[in-house]
């Protein structure tokens, strides 16, 4: 599978920081979630405290880290990342968090992948803004406690069923973020084209966002890859036509779908008449971890309808036969 055309980060991906927005105003959609955010940034400010722990969840490349940089940002404090699986000992998160000045943001993305033992000593530094450690083994061990400036942690996971139910509920701000519109990816899109200096007609940033599978991230790849075909195989503007013949060539079709969208729905339709099938057996036959089904793969399929979740498995839906072509197969024979 080419992981250009996914929603996941790629190491090293020189995601232009000209085009990451950097106030609310700025970060196109979410509408219900930027207004709250809104209120909760204007209020901590003039209580002068630090801002509620807040959780974004959703697909990748939605906007999870952004919003968590233009937090930190809109309060006036410092932003400090990093991230559950490197968290590896309780001593690391440790010393993050003591060196956190008063108020400020510290990030924790794919937070759902923390070691327990972390995760123990994240419960009182969010709660009470206090550390206990266990210093030295055995029966000479004793407990300290440190004392934390306030903070906030922000969150973010692609899968919030596996946060254990502790955390998650000492974070007083869930916020779900949505797939994008293609006017709202329309809006992105053509402000990347402005900002990269690349003349853009309006229904040739339209096709890329149309194709983006609903998520910025994914608009941006294919807006600079658009653009390398325009400059090398026509006269630098990016067109329609252009845009269509791109992203035909990197085997993104109509609806945005990618190579591995499509063996998804060709598996389902040729090897299990439909479905249901279980997750268990796609990863298997598709050798996709499962993890990579449910996170990057389904949601997009889901959201367009393209496949249903039953309690005995996935199933094409309606428009995921019209989509690869074929007659879904009447009632009776199912
Ligand atoms: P996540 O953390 O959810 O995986 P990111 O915040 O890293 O996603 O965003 C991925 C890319 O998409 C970044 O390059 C970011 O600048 C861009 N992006 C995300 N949301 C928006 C938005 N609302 N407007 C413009 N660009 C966005």
């Amino acid at each position: 599978p080419d992981p250009t055309l996914r929603g996941e980060p790629i190491e090293g991906e020189p995601e232009d920081r000209a085009l990451r927005p950097q106030r609310l105003e700025e970060f196109v959609g979410q509408a219900e979630a930027r207004a709250n955010l809104r209120v909760f940034i204007d209020s901590a400010r003039m209580r002068g405290q630090a801002m509620d722990h807040t959780l974004f969840h959703g697909p990748p490349g939605l906007g999870k880290t952004t919003l968590a940089q233009i937090m930190a940002r809109e309060l006036g404090v410092n932003f400090r990342m990093t991230s559950g699986p490197v968290l590896a000992r309780a001593g690391d998160l440790a010393a993050i968090l003591t060196n956190l000045e008063s108020r400020d943001v510290l990030f924790i993305d794919e937070i759902h992948r923390m070691n327990p033992a972390v995760e123990e000593i994240l419960y009182p530094a969010m709660e009470d803004f206090e550390l206990d450690l266990v210093i030295g083994e055995g029966p000479a061990a004793r407990t300290v406690r440190i004392e934390l400036q306030p903070f906030t942690l922000v969150g973010a996971t692609t899968r919030l069923g596996l946060l254990t139910t502790p955390l998650r509920d000492r974070f007083g701000i869930p916020t779900r973020l949505q797939f994008y519109t293609v006017d709202e990816l329309d809006l992105i899109v053509a402000r990347g084209a402005r900002l990269m200096g690349v003349a853009a007609e309006p229904a040739g940033t339209r096709e890329i966002a149309r194709r983006a599978r609903g998520t910025p991230r994914i608009a941006g790849r294919l807006l600079r890859r658009v653009v390398d075909f325009a400059l090398v195989e026509g006269d630098g503007r990016l067109t329609r036509d252009l845009a269509d013949m791109a992203l035909t060539r990197l085997g993104v079709d109509d609806l945005g779908l990618d190579g591995a969208d499509r063996r998804y729905l060709t598996l389902m339709a040729q090897h299990y008449g439909g479905g249901p099938v279980g997750v268990e057996t796609l990863s298997a036959a598709l050798s996709e971890s499962r993890d990579a089904i449910e996170e990057v793969i389904e949601p997009y399929l889901l959201q367009q309808g393209l496949i249903q979740r039953t309690p005995r498995g996935r199933m094409l839906g309606q428009l995921g036969w019209r989509h690869l072509g074929l007659d879904a197969p009447g009632p009776q024979d199912g």
